[in-house]
């Protein structure tokens, strides 16, 4: 690969203008007027924003009905009612469908995200066969973006007969990350459930993504227990809760203490801010040193028909959500779509930095707050320092 000089740009959270040299596919230097190696491809990205690559944090590939025929929506308006109805019409929908997780991630790729995390059905009558779909879906893109699997109980572990023996399939079959769901709302026994999520998570060396929808005091206890487990175990910076609705809910100074609790236990927060769902405090949680991720979680799916797979207009959503207005508010959402999802994933080298992987998103906008507000189709996208995509058309 020769090397390749983004000319002129404007690289987020540097106060001037700056080339970019990107050589064997990592940025080897950010300097202002930087004379071009000889062979150097050089490309004008003068006046346009660079951002690192961006982070999906929380997405479902394996449910996505993404580039296909539109499907209404048939689900009744509770969280049982979207289950019942997932359970009933995947398989007349063909869910999971390899060519719709790689449409979705083309989409994705295209508006430049670099890397993604999803959560995948596991139960026993699907088997392993979300996982080997995500897994063929991304063989197709391998080198454009970076997936990886979190084994999901979305129908429950204890209310699912025979599920943790499949869960334990996926952690063998190198899943990385084991999921859990509601343990006392939906499983309704959290002691055993969380005994489960986090005997595999030292066993295999997993680390840990857990879905809670439980509100109020009860999904606030679970927070703490969540936050004792990580420390029990060892597991400080493996471990996510993903929506903790219980903390956009709860009173002020209950926000304040389970902050520092999942703070001090090394466990992050991803919100999807998605319908009217509560929004975890951000900054609060920013403030007592949490780690905040977002992501869209379904798209298109039998959950629901919205998503776009643009974490610039995910992280406009997290932002409208959290009451943001100000420029340097709406960068705190930017920044969960990128260095914090960076840090949630434990992504070793990342961001606009000498040295890292040169996962670059060009974008025409004069601020990063424009950019999240505006979310324009990305101008460019290079992974590793190849470029993937331009004007929001994946590269051939
Ligand atoms: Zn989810």
């Amino acid at each position: 690969m020769s090397d390749l000089v983004l000319r002129g740009g404007r690289p987020w959270r540097s106060p001037t203008a700056a080339d970019i040299l990107v050589r064997d596919g990592a940025i080897a230097a950010i300097e202002p007027d930087l004379p071009p190696p000889p062979g150097a491809e050089v490309v004008d990205v003068s006046e346009r924003l660079v951002l690192p690559g961006l982070v999906e944090a929380h997405c479902h590939l394996d449910k996505t009905l993404f580039g296909g025929d539109w499907v209404p929506h048939t689900a009744g308006d509770a969280l049982a009612d979207r289950i019942a109805t997932e359970r009933g019409r995947r398989g007349e929908l063909g869910v999971p469908d390899v060519d719709r997780i790689t449409a979705l991630l083309v989409r994705m790729i295209a508006a430049g995200t670099s890397y993604v995390r999803s959560h995948t059905d596991i139960d026993p009558a699907l088997g392993l066969s979300g996982v080997e779909a995500v897994n063929a879906a991304a063989a197709r893109l391998a080198g454009r973006v970076t997936v990886e699997q979190v084994a999901f109980p979305q129908y429950g572990i204890l209310a699912n007969p025979g599920t943790e023996a499949v869960l334990e399939r996926a952690l063998a079959a190198g899943v990385g990350t084991i999921g859990g769901l509601d343990p006392a709302g939906f499983d309704r026994d959290p002691v055993r459930h969380l005994d489960i999520v986090f005997g595999f998570a030292e066993r295999y060396g997993a680390g840990v993504d857990i879905h809670l929808h439980d509100g109020g005091t009860l999904g606030i206890w679970q927070l703490e227990l969540i936050a004792e487990r990580t420390k029990a175990a060892g597991l400080d910076g493996r471990v996510t809760v993903s929506h903790a609705y219980a903390l956009g809910q709860a009173d002020g100074a209950t926000q304040e203490r389970i902050a520092g609790r999942l703070a001090e236990a090394g466990v992050a927060v991803v919100t999807a801010a998605v319908y009217d769902f509560p929004v975890p405090p951000i900054k609060k949680l920013l403030s007592a040193g949490v780690t905040v991720a977002c992501g869209h979680d379904g798209v298109r799916d039998l959950w629901g028909p919205y998503g776009s797979g643009d974490m610039l207009e995910r992280a406009m959503h997290v932002a409208y959500r959290s009451m943001f207005r100000r420029d340097e508010d709406i960068e705190i959402a930017l920044t969960a779509a990128t260095y914090g999802g960076a840090r949630l994933l434990g992504i070793p080298a990342y961001g606009l930095a000498i040295g890292a992987p040169a996962d670059l998103v060009v974008v025409d906008a004069r601020t990063p707050a424009e950019a999240v507000v505006v979310h324009p189709v990305r101008d460019l996208v290079l992974k590793a320092g190849r470029v993937v995509a331009r004007g929001g058309v994946l590269e051939k």
